[in-house]
């Protein structure tokens, strides 16, 4: 039976929860930066770079860590991606450029690329330069909406170039998931609140927190009010597990126990049950059980439908989960939730499998106990929130239509990171998005595409 000490506050000793949420990776020192560096080749045409989203110059920055000019490698990374700092910490870098690098032929190891990254970008935001300004005025003004890598990597570009722009936030704190969502011990020391405070630093953006669009201001009043739009509005909801008991205490949304998690001031505050059962197979999933493990649950359990393969968390993120003692368990999906005195008790599972490219129940059922569920099998974008006018801006598979400009179905309206449809739900993607949407509406107001008539 569920007794309230089944979920509590306080599993840890007193100066414990510092050494488990640490960084997940020491920073390299100038020594171990040199040595892994000249392992890179320089390749020509480098396979790395085709594979980056943010297109970055992988091996002249490398070159420049093995010469010694770490300041100039920062800048090189920086001048493609100006979330180089988080990307070096969160991109799931065996997916992306380690995985395309020529040395795993050879030795079935990549240069370390992303530890490289950190190198320089961390040696730039310590000498406290800044390197960007905003650039002569054009006097266009664009709004953003929504301060998280998206948005403010569109806002930085665009201020580079000369705009006034200013970025409009429903939360109190800008960052978007880099401060909300991103597991803690990729990011520890407020790394998020500095890097957004730097990029802002380049003047020229106008932050309005606490305003949310659909309730504060409507899409309409920008685009009267502004030059151009860009909507990077993330993702607002979770999907739901289909069953009744969905509201039943214990059963939680991942993503809300790990922003709790991420803006919780004391970490022994925070409760946390006995047995955990994490449904999904994404990040997020991996992120709520290993976190849910540091903070002292006695069993963790990742429950995914598909196999290890199909698993949307790359294989270093699985290792990830099962070096902290996490329990992954394949082809199963969720049936019944049970619960005693409207409490979680256990959760019921029918066993899944692959029948002709058709996930089908085998007939097989199990049970788990639980004093806390955590739902992590995707997030949803809510269209209502362009109320008024989302009848003439165009979806795709339920998130905002664009087109490789990052251009909406309205001529003075762009959209990128997870709001719009298209690449993976990554923070180097959305960072992309917001590059070149900025790149495309400074063409646009600038005369050189025109704007498509209404
Ligand atoms: C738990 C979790 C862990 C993740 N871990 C990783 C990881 O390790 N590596 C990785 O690459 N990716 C990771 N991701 C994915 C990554 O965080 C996202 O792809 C990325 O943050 C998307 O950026 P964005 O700017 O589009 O949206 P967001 O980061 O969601 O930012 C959207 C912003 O818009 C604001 N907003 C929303 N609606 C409104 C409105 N109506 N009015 C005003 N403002 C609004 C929000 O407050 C928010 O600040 C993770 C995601 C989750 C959920
Ligand atoms: S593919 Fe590997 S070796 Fe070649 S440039 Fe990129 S990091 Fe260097």
């Amino acid at each position: 039976m569920t007794s309230a000490s089944d979920i509590s506050a306080g599993r840890l000793a007193a100066g414990a929860y510092d050494e488990a949420f640490c960084d997940l990776h020491a920073p390299l020192d100038q020594h171990e930066a040199r040595v892994a560096a000249e392992r890179c080749l320089f390749c020509y045409d480098a396979p790395c770079v085709n594979a980056c989203p943010t297109g970055i110059d992988i091996p002249l920055f490398i070159r420049q860590i093995a010469t010694g000019n770490v300041q100039g490698a920062g800048k090189t990374i920086l001048d493609s991606n100006i979330f180089g700092g988080m990307c070096a910490r969160v991109c799931p870098t065996e997916t992306l450029c380690e995985e395309a690098c020529v040395r795993n032929d050879a030795e079935g190891k990549p240069v370390i690329i992303g530890e490289l990254q950190r190198h320089a970008t961390d040696a730039v935001m310590a000498s406290g330069r800044q390197l960007y300004r905003q650039g002569p005025r054009t006097g266009k003004r664009v709004a953003v909406v929504g301060a998280g890598p998206a948005g403010l990597s569109c806002a930085h570009r665009l201020a580079t170039l000369g705009y006034d722009v200013v970025v409009f936030d429903g939360r109190p704190k800008p960052g978007g998931l880099n401060e909300h969502g991103i597991a803690s011990y990729k990011t520890p020391n407020n790394f998020a609140q500095a890097e957004v405070e730097w990029i802002l630093d380049v003047g020229g953006i106008e932050l309005r927190c606490g305003q949310m669009l659909g309730r504060d201001f409507m899409l309409a009043d920008l685009r009267r009010d502004f030059d151009a739009v860009f909507l990077a509005l993330g993702l607002q909801a979770v999907n739901a597990l289909g069953s009744d008991d969905d509201d039943l205490g214990g059963v939680e949304d991942a993503v809300a126990f790990i922003e709790a998690l991420r803006q919780s001031p004391d970490l022994s505050t925070l409760p946390i049950g006995r047995r955990i059962v994490v449904i999904g197979g994404g990040m997020t999933a991996i992120d709520a059980a290993v976190q849910a493990k540091k903070l002292g649950a006695e069993e963790v359990t990742i429950v995914y439908r598909r196999g290890a393969e199909q698993m949307g968390a790359s294989r270093f993120e699985q290792e990830l989960a099962l070096t902290h003692g996490v329990v992954i368990r394949h082809w199963a999906r969720p049936a019944t939730i049970y619960g005693e005195n409207g409490v979680l008790r256990s959760v019921g599972f029918a066993a899944t499998e692959d029948r002709d490219g058709r996930l089908v129940d085998t007939g097989e059922t199990f049970e788990i106990p639980a004093n806390q569920l955590f739902k992590a099998i995707g997030q949803l974008f809510i269209p209502q929130v362009l109320e008024g006018s989302h009848d003439v801006l165009d979806l795709e598979a339920g998130r905002i239509a664009v087109d490789f400009e990052r251009r909406t179905s309205l001529p003075d309206v762009w959209a990128g990171g997870d709001c719009a449809a298209g690449d993976r739900d990554l923070t180097v993607v959305a960072v992309e998005d917001g590059k070149q949407a900025a790149l495309s509406i400074n063409r646009a107001l600038q005369g050189f595409v025109p704007m498509a008539a209404e």
